[in-house]
């Protein structure tokens, strides 16, 4: 309330010290040398896409803004990208001017399979687009390495702050934060992520210099001095009360991704207890030894071919027992009716088609309390005949 009240009494309210700090702040915390903030995590996508077609962020007038015909057009640029993941992923790249590009996810942690990518990347690939999904950062060293030239662009709306070692590197080069690997990084501030607003909001993260330029110009309109535009943006900017708020909860964050942390690991344990995962009826998720999960969700998998009418039966159950789960997420990307264009059909995808049918994701958050999580894995066990 202090901070909300201190931006009300200066009566600016876009793009202030508050949004600067905030850049300043995370910019540091991550390890990047810039970041700017925007009005959403799709936003910071569509921005950072943009702002790597290089006639998109240089010259005048390249493609108008939300041209949404782009995805139809076949000699459209391409954004190698993944199926499973939020719409945004892909909605954003079409927003940018470009076609997305599905490749299929690897089945363990549903990050980009880089060497899927590696044969998509083609003469129109502009961006690798990958994404560190459920806040477990994906192999992103191979995907760099496969991208060659091409930038890669990392969807690290659901992973702020995850570290990767990558102990697969030549090279120990030391751990690093997710969105801060490939050429740019996005990360969203919806109010249920990890670090969340009271709004929406997002952020570029970026350490080459003519990129950020090029970025701080495309969320205002394309132009840092007034009325001198020298490419056509967007109005995309962060809110002033937005990033004040976030500032107050910055220095939390850390203690709050340990806490989802620790609920995860008494979970992965209660659900070794109660015989579900040695019976083959539930997996629960896997977490790869070089990097850290930050949980935004915990999502375990329920086998096409379980008994008891497989993962929506299982939903329903916990539902009567009033309580809470979601499906990230339920309908493959390259199956949504906005892509028939794209020409795919069931079958393309298989490890996205099949992740859609089996995961649910359970209650976490730092506050869930140990009793809580024995009910959650309780009302499974019950659900399945188990004691
Ligand atoms: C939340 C999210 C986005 C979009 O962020 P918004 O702030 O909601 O626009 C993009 N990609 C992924 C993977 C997300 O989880």
């Amino acid at each position: 309330m202090t901070a909300v009240r201190r931006v009300l009494e200066s009566q600016r309210f876009i793009l202030g010290e508050e949004v600067e700090a905030l850049e300043r702040d995370i910019a540091r915390l991550v390890g990047a040398r810039h970041a700017v903030g925007c009005a959403s995590g799709s936003d910071a996508i569509m921005l950072a896409i943009a702002s790597v077609i290089p006639e998109r962020g240089a010259t005048p007038l390249a493609g108008s803004p939300g041209s949404l015909p782009a995805a139809h057009r076949s000699d459209a640029p391409e954004v190698v990208t993944v199926p499973f993941t939020f719409f945004a992923s892909a909605g954003s790249v079409v927003h940018a001017g470009a076609r997305p590009r599905f490749v299929d996810i690897q089945p363990d942690i549903y990050g980009m399979d880089p060497v899927q990518m590696a044969s998509a990347i083609g003469p129109r690939t502009v961006a690798v687009l990958p994404v560190h999904l459920f806040g477990q950062p994906c192999d992103i060293d191979e995907i760099i390495a496969a991208a060659g030239h091409v930038p890669v662009v990392e969807d690290a709306a659901q992973a702020i702050g995850a570290m990767y070692a990558g102990l697969a590197r030549p090279s120990g080069a030391g751990p690093r934060s997710a969105g801060t690997m490939g050429r740019a990084g996005c990360l969203s501030f919806f109010p249920t992520k990890n670090l969340g607003g009271a709004g929406d909001g997002g952020m570029v993260l970026t350490s080459d210099d003519s990129l950020a330029e090029r970025l701080f110009k495309l969320r205002v309109h394309g132009g840092l001095r007034m009325y001198q535009h020298e490419s056509v943006g967007w109005n995309s900017r962060l809110d002033e009360i937005q990033a004040a708020i976030l500032r107050v909860k910055l220095p939390r964050l850390a203690s709050w991704s340990q806490a989802r942390a620790a609920r995860a690991a008494a979970y992965d344990a209660l659900f070794q207890e109660s015989g579900l995962v040695a019976r083959g009826l539930v997996t629960t998720p896997v977490s790869k030894p070089d990097r850290t999960h930050i949980f935004h969700q915990y999502v375990i998998r329920v086998p096409r071919e379980a008994k008891a009418g497989g993962r929506d039966a299982l939903r329903a159950h916990l539902s009567s027992l009033g309580i809470a789960s979601g499906v990230y997420y339920p309908v493959p990307l390259h199956l949504q009716p906005c892509f028939r264009s794209l020409g795919h059909a069931r079958g393309d995808f298989p490890v996205s088609e099949r992740a859609a049918e089996e995961v649910l994701a359970l209650p976490i958050y730092p506050e869930l309390g140990s009793d809580q999580q024995a009910l959650v894995v309780r009302g499974i066990a019950e659900h399945f005949g188990l004691p």
